[in-house]
């Protein structure tokens, strides 16, 4: 294709995606005054677009890519299950690909997690948690237990239970009126400490009121929720070093189940396989969507014991039945992508290799801690946010309406990186395959746009 045709082709789709695309998560009256950057074909870490032009997967389209793009391994895989069968249904059958994926999910989910139960978002993983810990305690016969607990800044997804339990009130305050009530805790954001108090002075404070909220309406908690070591999309906030650990003793004194939701942390992405791990913790159920098939298809799953599982048996006439199922519920092509991502992960020694590249991140990132405008670094594993501010000394943030963190990811686009930010808040999120030179030139450029914006603001 020459310039002219490959100018002709991104005009006529640029057209059409003006005409007949509603983006999500997207002011599209601002997308409609813009050129969109057209995303044509991938080849490892960097992504191309209809012009020709390069860029390094800084967020993994959107958290979830784990190898890299067109790898060999996971195209054969599904191109070999093309060969058998796309789709059929986990309502009343069974499927190879599904029995083979959630055989290869329990091998590296801490140990007590053995039942996986299939879906296709991260959100869907989120409701099935919920709804299988509220029927859980109902099928016990702890019939008072129906409430839920979770935490300020959280997101688990956009359908409304999974909004419910949000915590991020510019996604989720319009929608109050559509949601069951969920008890919010404060937050453990040590930068802005919504308790006003210093970590580890303070000995975790937060979690003291987490506990208060158990206290206050005991026996009547079904589960806390939470995102475990990094809230993600509140703009990448770290936990204290033992938070989950507090919430799983929490959990334990009270007889309320933990749901650790992993959509965003799971399959690698603070370090290790799944980042409860970190804490020692083994929740009831596990949540994990995003990078289980390695960023390829649409699967989630939500993982929990077989002590939950054992409360939904009994007699047909019983009605103890899970009554939820989505139709493409452990579709064949998702789950052979999926166990080939997680062999993967094992035959390359994905986990192993990571140290190396999370203290060459860390070390390309260190520049940021000294610039006038970063009020905070906060990274677990290949997981990094970067809290832009008008003023270091007071925390002052910049206007929302400024766009501040837009206009870095705009710059970065300049340089050769998508970046993609959660308002002042600069996100990186490689994909575990990058190598560390590829990691320390995206922190280049992340803080190179970050100098130039901020020194215009
Ligand atoms: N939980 C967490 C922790 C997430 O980060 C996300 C997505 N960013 C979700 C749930 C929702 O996942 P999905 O977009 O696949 O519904």
């Amino acid at each position: 294709m020459d310039e002219a045709e490959r100018r002709a082709r991104h005009e006529r789709l640029r057209e059409a995606d003006h005409r007949h695309l509603w983006h999500p998560f997207t002011q599209m009256q601002d997308w409609l005054g813009e050129e969109p950057l057209i995303v044509d074909s991938a080849d490892g870490v960097t992504l191309q677009d209809t012009l020709g032009n390069r860029y390094l997967d800084g967020v993994s389209s959107l958290w979830c890519n784990v190898h890299g793009h067109r790898v060999p391994e996971i195209d054969e895989a599904i191109r070999v299950q093309l060969g058998k069968v796309a789709h059929s249904t986990l309502l009343g059958l069974a499927s190879t690909a599904s029995i083979e994926c959630a055989q290869a999910i329990a091998a590296v989910v801490p140990r007590g997690l053995t039942r996986v139960f299939f879906s296709d978002a991260g959100a869907t993983a989120v409701e099935i948690a919920l709804k299988m810990a509220f029927q859980h305690h109902q099928l016990r016969g702890d019939a008072e237990r129906t409430e839920f607990v979770a935490l300020r800044g959280g997101y688990h997804g956009d359908t409304i239970g999974a909004v419910s339990l949000g915590g991020i009130d510019l996604f989720h305050r319009i929608f109050k009126p559509l949601l069951f009530g969920v008890h919010h805790a404060p937050q453990p954001y040590c930068y802005r400490c919504p308790l006003a108090k210093t970590w580890p002075d303070c000995g975790m404070a937060c979690a003291d009121e987490v506990e208060r909220v158990f206290e206050a309406r005991r026996g009547k908690i079904a589960a806390l929720v939470l995102e475990p070591v990094m809230q993600g999309a509140d703009g990448m906030i770290a936990q204290p070093p033992g938070y989950v650990r507090r919430m799983r003793e929490l959990c334990d004194r009270h007889g309320a189940l933990l749901v650790c939701d992993e959509v965003a942390t799971g399959f690698g992405r603070t370090g290790t396989m799944f980042a409860v791990e970190q804490e020692g913790v083994v929740p009831d159920i596990l949540t994990m969507a995003k990078g289980i098939t390695g960023g390829y298809l649409p699967l989630a799953a939500t993982v929990t014991t077989e002590r939950v599982f054992e409360s939904f048996l009994g007699p047909f006439s019983e009605q103890r039945t899970f009554f939820h199922g989505h139709t493409y519920a452990g579709n064949p092509l998702a789950c052979a992508a999926a166990a080939a991502s997680i062999r993967l992960l094992r035959d390359r020694k994905v986990i192993e290799g990571l140290p190396a590249k999370i203290a060459a991140l860390s070390r390309a990132l260190a520049p940021a801690l000294r610039m006038e405008h970063v009020g905070d670094v906060r990274q677990r594993g290949l997981m990094v946010g970067i809290e832009l501010v008008r003023d270091r000394a007071t925390k002052e943030e910049y206007p929302y309406a400024l766009r501040a963190g837009h206009r870095v990811t705009l710059e970065a686009r300049r340089r050769g990186a998508i970046l993609r930010p959660l308002g002042n808040v600069v996100v990186l999120m490689p994909p575990l395959a990058m190598t560390a030179a590829e990691l320390e030139g995206l922190a280049g450029i992340a803080l190179a746009s970050i100098e130039k914006v901020t020194a215009s603001l």
